[in-house]
């Protein structure tokens, strides 16, 4: 095997990212070595190359990014047990402790001393990557790798989607990004009653129709306070997956949910946000709940059962496919918001054979 391979770097603490070379890692006697086939590119990616207020108090250049991914096991340390070379493999992206309370309650997901592939240590986008044995994933073979590497924030949109009862529901999914667009399919094939797609963006809103909305609201064109009671019987959703992050989208979501109803946040919003929390909380008895990361393994299982279920719109869901070098085009489809999961192929010949 060669020494050295291609990558996208975080060279430096402005915007931006470099195409660069870097030593081949080796796995410690823990880890495996994945030899990347596809790594699609996350929200938190392009935080991180906007160079936003989060990425400078977080990030710590130079380092390789990008965290979600499909390959194949090339070699595996001497004390890896479960994985062997030649498995396709994806990851958890939340390196954890193991031995915190959390950790040791079933609630990994929220370990004290959690650390990110591709934010706290070398990532995806490169040839080859490093990943604790704990972390993989083994997946089934034969699949398109795009498939496999959205399963990481498609267990995001999961996780969100399921924190609560579903089924026979009605939800609002407020931001149609990436995740926002994966947790419409998922509410649908799961059977919510009626799916209500809120979204600024024409592309992502049209997206979010082709996945399944019933019903799609631009709140720039039209009120959707007034849609969403209108469409509930004047009563409103029982569910709303928050995935936008926006101050004012939060707030009319809070006067559109129903008494009793759930709001399930995974948007991030870069401020303080202010609520009314006598009128919109208290006196109308919602739950209001964070949502961080993917189970851990529960959400996992959930989306392989999913997938394999064949209701799930997977092809819709990934809308460009990139050689690596092409990393810039992919951030500013990113920035541009005219696009579902972008996909970045470091080899070329696999690119060529999902093309
Ligand atoms: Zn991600
Ligand atoms: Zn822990």
């Amino acid at each position: 095997m060669k020494n050295l391979m291609n990558v996208v770097m975080k060279k430096e603490a402005k915007k931006g990212a470099v195409y660069s070379q870097k030593e081949v890692p080796a796995p410690r006697s823990d880890e495996v070595l994945v030899k990347i086939h596809a790594t699609s590119i996350c929200g938190t990616d392009a935080h991180i190359y906007q160079w936003d207020e989060w990425s400078q108090g977080r990030i710590k250049p130079p380092y390789v990014m990008g965290h979600e991914f499909a390959g194949e096991v090339i070699e595996v340390g001497d004390k890896v047990k479960s994985i062997q070379a030649g498995d396709i493999i994806s990851a958890e992206t939340h390196i954890v402790c193991e031995v915190c309370e959390f950790c040791k309650t079933g609630q990994a997901h929220i370990c004290k001393d959690t650390k990110i592939l591709g934010v706290d240590t070398d990532g995806t986008y490169a040839e080859y990557v490093v990943i604790p044995e704990a972390n993989a994933w083994v997946n089934p073979k034969g699949v398109d790798p795009a498939y496999l590497a959205i399963q990481e924030p498609l267990g995001n949109a999961m996780h969100t989607v399921m924190a609560g009862p579903i089924v026979g529901k009605t939800i609002a999914v407020v931001g149609c990004g990436p995740i926002g667009i994966m947790a419409i399919a998922v509410a649908k094939a799961v059977g919510a009653s009626k799916v209500i797609a809120v979204e600024v963006n024409e592309y992502r809103l049209n997206l979010a129709k082709k996945l399944g909305a019933d019903i799609a609201i631009n709140p720039m064109h039209e009120d959707p306070i007034e849609t969403i009671l209108q469409a509930t019987g004047g009563l409103g959703v029982d569910v709303v997956a928050e995935m936008s992050g926006n101050a004012r989208a939060i707030d009319q979501a809070l006067k559109y949910i129903k008494l009793g109803g759930r709001m399930s946040m995974l948007g991030i919003p870069n401020d303080k946000v202010a609520i009314d929390v006598a009128n919109d909380i208290v006196f109308k008895g919602i739950t209001m709940q964070g949502i961080a990361g993917r189970k851990m393994y529960d959400t996992w299982y959930q989306v392989k059962g999913l997938i394999e279920s064949g209701n799930l719109n997977l092809e819709d869901l990934v809308t460009h496919r990139l050689p690596m070098d092409e990393f810039e085009k992919g951030f500013d489809l990113m920035e541009s918001g005219n696009c579902g999961k972008v996909v970045l192929y470091p080899d070329m010949e696999i690119l060529e054979q999902t093309r």
